[in-house]
């Protein structure tokens, strides 16, 4: 083991949650010491790897990436969920316990590994791809600071851990309901101007959003700072407006009989709205609260909610310079990462963004640069390689220059740089 010279030894008590499907009963927990030189640099699943080479070969997790984006690690940690891979031990109460439970509402495999069965089923019954309309002409350009794009925003960088789902207190309550992932990527699609499946997935997927009670837990804990409650509110606010404009058949008005007729003919041989099957009375009143209250009052609550809910969020953000460090801070001639963070407020939610950034510092102050960490392939985290002197995503080979030019691997283009300025000797960048 490397112990660093600059940090001293902290012991952390780890209590994991067991469960051994060949003992069966109810699983119990067992504690784990162990010593960390850098909290700092040392994350839940370092922790977990560690403990398994060196006290306990039988610990059961999941992981595969390491970089917060295969979402194979979600757990619940000291009560909260999130990816063992994005939690730093630093971040977890000093001097206590730090607790992992396996994600909340999945059949418990075997320790901290769950069966993702249940999460991907109803993923799928969402109809989560996309069919493009007829008449698309393809390439279809979506500018990045068009309405429509800025209004589906983070959405689409969901990996699937599960945290939302295992935060749900609804998802507890209600078998038939779809869960704020399988939700938040219909919505993805459903506000899609180049979504050909528009009334089928409409059909497959708003009934489910009534059993949201706008708790916020998933919205909470999600590790890529995507909003499900958002999104579901935006599923309601679609469908009133379309019944307020009358344009469209409205999704409940279709009878059974032309339900299953869509549903026969679904692609892939994916199955249809029987998936999320709701009592008769469920119906009723889900047509009654949502059909039945007339023009007039539809089209006040769709104002309210899409004042409330999601108008603040789909407002363009103001730009905003965030304070990075002091100019004698940051080495001359290095790339130094910087951890930038800030709050960002969507709709009634406040959330805080931490991204690292890298910044390449000269004597001279115009010649400075701040990149973005975000590989313009995938959106992996790109790091600096000292000794290749590139900066390098780990996950799919991309390798960009010190100008942030791409030099290896599949990203399409060059690093993205942010607009910067010094003031007072200290360093700020402009985030949107
Ligand atoms: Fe995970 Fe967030 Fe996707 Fe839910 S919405 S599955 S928490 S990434």
């Amino acid at each position: 083991m490397n112990i660093s010279k600059h940090h001293p030894l902290h012991t952390r008590t780890i209590k994991i949650f067991r469960y051994d499907p060949c003992v069966n009963g109810e699983g119990h927990f067992d504690r784990f010491e162990t010593e960390i030189a850098d909290e700092t640099k040392t994350t839940i699943l370092d922790v977990l790897i560690r403990i398994q080479k060196e006290q306990d070969p039988s610990l059961s997790f999941r992981y595969a990436c390491r970089v917060n984006m295969c979402g194979s690690c979600g757990m619940v940690i000291n009560g909260r969920e999130g990816l063992a891979c994005k939690t730093n031990v630093a971040d977890l109460p000093k001097d206590k316990e730090i607790t992992l439970r396996p994600l909340n509402h999945f059949p418990v495999v075997k320790d901290l590994v769950v069966d993702m069965d249940p999460f991907f089923k109803k993923y799928e019954a969402s109809m989560p791809y996309f069919d493009p309309t007829e008449d698309l002409t393809e390439p279809a350009i979506i500018r990045p600071d068009s309405k429509e794009r800025r209004i589906i925003g983070l959405a689409t960088e969901c990996i699937q851990c599960g945290c939302c789902v295992s935060s749900c207190t609804m998802v507890n309550y209600h078998d038939s309901y779809a869960g704020p992932a399988a939700l938040n990527r219909a919505f993805t699609l459903l506000a899609d101007s180049r979504d050909g499946l528009y009334d089928l997935r409409m059909n497959q997927v708003l009934q489910s959003c009534y059993h949201c009670r706008t708790e916020f837990n998933c919205t909470e804990v999600c590790p890529k700072e995507i909003s499900p409650t958002r999104a579901i509110k935006h599923i309601q606010r679609l469908a009133l407006k379309k019944y307020a404009r009358g344009k469209r058949q409205g999704p409940l008005e279709r009878t059974e009989g032309a339900i299953q007729a869509i549903q026969t003919d679904l692609p892939c041989g994916r199955s249809g709205a029987s998936e999320f099957p709701e009592s008769p009375e469920r119906r009723r009143f889900l047509k009654q609260a949502t059909f039945g209250i007339g023009a007039v009052s539809t089209l006040a609550l769709g104002a309210v909610l899409g004042t409330a809910a999601i108008g603040p969020s789909i407002k363009k953000t103001p730009k905003r310079w965030i304070h990075l460090k002091s100019m004698e801070a940051l080495a001359v001639g290095k790339v130094s990462t910087v951890v930038m963070t800030y709050d960002v407020q969507n709709g009634f939610h406040k959330s805080r963004v931490s991204k690292p950034v890298m910044i390449v510092r000269q004597l001279d102050i115009n010649n400075i640069v701040v990149f973005n960490t975000t590989c313009t392939h995938l959106g992996c985290t790109v790091h600096w390689d000292e000794n290749k002197k590139l900066y390098v995503c780990a996950c799919h080979g991309g390798m960009f220059d010190q100008e942030g030019n791409v030099s290896a691997g599949p990203p399409p283009r060059p690093l993205d740089r942010y607009a910067f300025k010094v003031e007072d000797g200290h360093l700020f960048v402009e985030v949107v």
